[in-house]
């Protein structure tokens, strides 16, 4: 099945019929027994998945909801980490239909940054405080093809703005050739992400009407080209709407279990994206397999569950009160403030942004304000890079990941960022929510957590930035 020819296969479409077909035992006797396995957090096997899809007594409902909230609250501790995308071109040859920027939409303009527009795209959102951001283009790149993406990855490690600057860009882009993906990683990206959209081959064809994109394998393969080049974090994902749910979580979890066998460890994170209105779309605005608002906080639920180590983002597709909700439920990344248009943190400008964005977001508020929220919950908004930094990647940031350890990194790092926004970039509502939450995470801390954390909170304050462990 994953041999090199036949890679591709690892997806196996009657094995996701058959489980989804098997009577599976939905007591709640059977329910509470794989809830009881899933929050010993070695995760969960297709038919346990199954099960727990099938879940629709409220009770139960609750119940699942409160065994993600513990897995996540103990793997990953209070810290939600931020992150901008940052559209660098909508230029694109694919045809997806579902997507503003296909190569047929006349409704759409245009436009690939030069340089030097990146550059004033870092430097506003370095501005508002952010420290990691996604670059994300559309699949055709202007004259100087491929080495275009290299270029605005060393653009935006550049650009220094007072005491800011982006320290980890992760990169969403067209799958490419194993010596591409080694330039890319010769860059420093952090995560190369990728969606498959959909692990349905019946409706990938439907979807995808013209470019490179038509070639399912030759997507549904690009992780295995990524971590052959050596880049241990990737991320996958789904864009939910296109076919059923359902099928796509049991897929999914086949793609994850294909690179764990093959690399001895799976994907980073998982993007869980619901398609959400785009110009020149109908598709976008009625999706053929909506996912209810239920059923979304389900699946991320189940997710937090089967795969307990990957990370999981949230988007700005979703509104600001499904994102606080799904916060709890395993989400453990949020991007903030977002614009899908090349261009639109610099111009702020609506009329643009609805002529050249990707798609509609859901939460429009900025960053200071979703900070601000963040943390009145109880959350720590974390701009932290320091785990790619010190080289804790794939297998090593598994591996710390797995006994719970991460917490003892990421609360110190968490809050040692967090405190950096809130003297340097924060409004004073935010910063007098903020100090109140430093206070009462770091008296909650014990041991030796809590000396570092200190220790860190306390070096920021003083001056000194971009500290971490
Ligand atoms: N062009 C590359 C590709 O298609 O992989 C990378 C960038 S593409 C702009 C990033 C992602 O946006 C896609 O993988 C897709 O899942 C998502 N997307 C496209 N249209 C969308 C829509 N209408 N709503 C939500 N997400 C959408
Ligand atoms: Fe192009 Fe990506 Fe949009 Fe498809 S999803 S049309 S490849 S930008």
């Amino acid at each position: 099945m994953a041999s090199e020819e036949g890679v591709e296969r690892f997806i196996d479409e009657a094995k996701v019929d058959a489980v989804l077909a098997a009577g599976q035992d939905r007591s709640a006797a059977h329910v509470r027994e794989v809830l009881a396995k899933a929050r010993e957090m070695h995760g969960l096997d297709d038919a346990d998945v199954s099960v727990l899809m099938g879940i629709s007594d409220p009770e139960l409902l609750g119940e699942l909801f409160d065994a993600a909230r513990f897995v996540k609250d103990t793997i990953y501790g209070r810290r939600l980490v931020l992150f901008a995308p940052l559209y660098v071109s909508n230029l694109c040859g694919n045809d997806c239909v579902y997507c503003a920027f296909r190569a047929r939409n006349r409704e759409v303009t245009r436009r690939a940054l030069t340089q030097d527009e990146v550059a004033n795209e870092v430097r506003v959102l370095v501005e508002h405080g952010h420290k990691r951001v996604l670059l994300v283009a559309g699949e055709s790149y202007p004259h100087e093809g491929f080495n275009y993406v290299l270029k605005c990855v060393e653009t935006i490690y550049q650009v220094k703005v007072g005491r800011g600057e982006i320290r980890r860009v992760n990169v969403n882009v067209a799958p490419l050739e194993v010596e591409q993906f080694k330039a890319l990683k010769a860059t420093g990206i952090g995560t190369y992400q990728l969606f498959q959209e959909t692990y349905h081959r019946g409706t990938y064809a439907r979807v995808h009407l013209a470019g490179k994109k038509r070639d399912f394998d030759w997507r549904v393969t690009a992780m295995d080209r990524a971590m052959q080049a050596g880049i241990d974090d990737v991320g996958i994902g789904v864009l939910f709407g296109l076919w059923d749910w359902r099928w796509e979580v049991l897929a999914l979890l086949q793609h994850i279990r294909h690179l764990e066998a093959r690399f001895g460890v799976g994907p980073h994170t998982i993007s869980v994206p619901r398609m959400e209105p785009a110009i020149g779309s109908d598709v976008a605005s009625h999706p053929p397999k909506p996912v209810s608002d239920i059923d979304f906080r389900k699946l991320v639920a189940i997710l937090r569950l089967a795969v307990p180590y990957t990370g999981i983002i949230m988007s700005t597709r979703e509104t600001a009160n499904l994102r606080r909700e799904t916060f709890a439920l395993g989400v453990s990344q949020i991007s903030a403030g977002s614009r899908t248009n090349p261009g639109g943190y610099e111009e702020e400008d609506a009329k643009k942004e609805f002529e050249a964005a990707q798609f509609q977001v859901g939460d429009h508020r900025p960053l200071d304000e979703v900070v601000r929220d963040v943390a009145s919950m109880g959350y720590i908004p974390s701009f932290c890079t320091g785990c790619y930094r010190l080289g804790r990647t794939g297998a090593d940031f598994m591996d710390l990941a797995k006994p719970g350890d991460i917490k003892q990194h990421c609360d110190p790092n968490g809050l040692s960022t967090f405190m950096e926004y809130l003297l340097d970039y924060a409004s004073p509502e935010t910063r007098a929510v903020g100090d109140a939450l430093v206070d009462s995470v770091l008296a909650g801390m014990e041991g030796k957590p809590q000396a570092t954390a200190r220790k860190l909170v306390e070096a920021v304050r003083s001056g000194k930035r971009d500290v971490y462990v």
